[in-house]
């Protein structure tokens, strides 16, 4: 067993009265108030500092990725073909090997307060399943410290490539989690083409979806029922993510409200990255029980000079574009980031039980010990000051500390 004492739990207050802690077999087993002035044997002192349920990236591009590496200037022409071809035109000339960088953002993640990460991975024809094969390595070998999935992502399209169905088959044989797919209206051009391949690979493999959806307005509409009609025709209901759901922040409010109910009713769930023209409606999807993560896309790559690994701070970005002051409302962006994420990388949820349940993951009896302690007035405060002194646990056992993974390279 271990004993954490002296620590302060999702704190609302600063004056939030400080606990003890109790894990059992890697899951919370007690919380009982703390007793200033005590002394316990081999317990783990927390100092009164924040604790926090740890963060997921659910949506990470591990292999597309120029963290750490020499900053290079922006070159793509701004169209998401152009983004597209931009990466396949350099990324063979990154600094590290996919595995290498791969290695490197994920103890960035897990050190941020991370220990969950869905990462898509590129495959198309001209990386065929190099770029999967290195990303999903270094997941495995982080098994311990991190719960991880990787998606087979047809980045240039499943119609406009040739070849590419064969090889997301492959990767699907080879250890994807899930299914990925990109615009198949706007970009591959042939929805139904597309989305039968998506999910004719799915039912093949058992596996689940997540697709890119970046289609805005009627056209966003539009592939959104299509995914739910196959979604509830399969019976995949909990197994499919849509990233990005750009629909749902360039409609009329009427007409978002029944997107909504579609996805509810299909069990779709949704992966945000916080950008400023993407702002999904946070309320109504919690009301009505849609699942919502919180991912970062990748970090300084050939797509944007954006992103740092700092789960924490994509959780600020989450706050600040949604125009948050309300702590309720900041709060409510941690839970994204944490139970969100655990939530949709969990798939399916029990019959009867709520949409974030604190004893399947969170802070409740019973949940994994999957926690970050920071120094921090409240959750609120941590989001704000991004505090860099975070020690992360992972199962009850400490993972990373002071900016590196325990035992760790990075
Ligand atoms: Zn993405």
């Amino acid at each position: 067993m271990t004993i954490l004492r002296n620590v302060r739990l999702f704190p609302r207050t600063a004056d939030t009265a400080a606990v003890d802690v109790e894990i059992e077999d890697g899951r919370f087993s007690s919380f009982t108030s703390h007793t200033p002035g005590t002394t316990s044997a081999g317990a783990i002192e927390g100092a009164g500092r924040a604790l926090l349920p740890s963060l997921g990236d659910v949506h990470a591009h591990l292999d597309s990725n120029r963290s750490g590496q020499t900053f290079r200037p922006h070159t793509a022409d701004g169209t998401l073909h152009g983004l597209i071809m931009n990466d396949r035109e350099n990324w063979r000339a990154g600094e590290r090997s996919v595995r290498d960088q791969a290695d490197f953002v994920i103890a960035t993640i897990i050190a941020s307060g991370g220990t969950r990460i869905r990462s898509h991975t590129q495959i198309d024809a001209d990386c065929g399943l190099e770029r999967f094969s290195g990303v999903r390595d270094a997941l495995a070998a982080h098994a311990e410290v991190l719960d991880s999935q990787i998606v087979a992502f047809p980045q240039a399209g499943i119609v406009r490539e040739k070849g590419v169905r064969d090889l997301l088959d492959a990767a699907l044989n080879e250890g994807a989690d899930l299914v990925g797919g990109l615009d198949p209206l706007q970009y591959d051009r042939d929805p139904v083409a597309h989305l039968d391949v998506v999910f004719g690979l799915a039912e093949k493999h058992g596996k689940g979806v997540d697709i890119h959806l970046h289609e805005r307005g009627s056209a966003g509409v539009f592939t959104i029922e299509e995914i739910a009609h196959r979604t509830k025709a399969l019976g995949m209901q909990g197994q499919v993510t849509i990233s990005h759901a750009f629909a749902l922040s360039s409609n009329p409010e009427p007409e978002v409200e029944r997107i909504v109910d579609i996805l509810a009713e299909a069990g779709i769930s949704l992966t945000t990255v916080a950008p400023h023209n993407g702002v999904l409606p946070q309320r109504s999807l919690r009301e009505k029980r849609v699942a919502l993560a919180l991912g970062e896309d990748g970090q300084r790559d050939y797509w944007s000079p954006y992103g740092d690994g700092d789960l924490l701070r994509r959780t600020w970005q989450l706050a600040f574009t949604n125009g948050h002051r309300r702590d309720e409302d900041i709060e409510a962006c941690l839970d994204i980031a944490s139970r969100g994420g655990a939530q949709v990388m969990a798939g399916a949820r029990p019959e009867g039980t709520a949409l974030v349940d604190d004893a399947r993951f969170g802070l409740g009896i019973g949940a994994p010990a999957d926690f970050m302690l920071v120094t921090a007035d409240t959750v609120t405060s941590a989001i704000m000051d991004c505090p860099a002194d975070r020690d992360v646990y992972k199962g009850g056992r400490l993972v990373a500390t002071g900016g590196r993974l325990v035992g760790g390279k990075h």
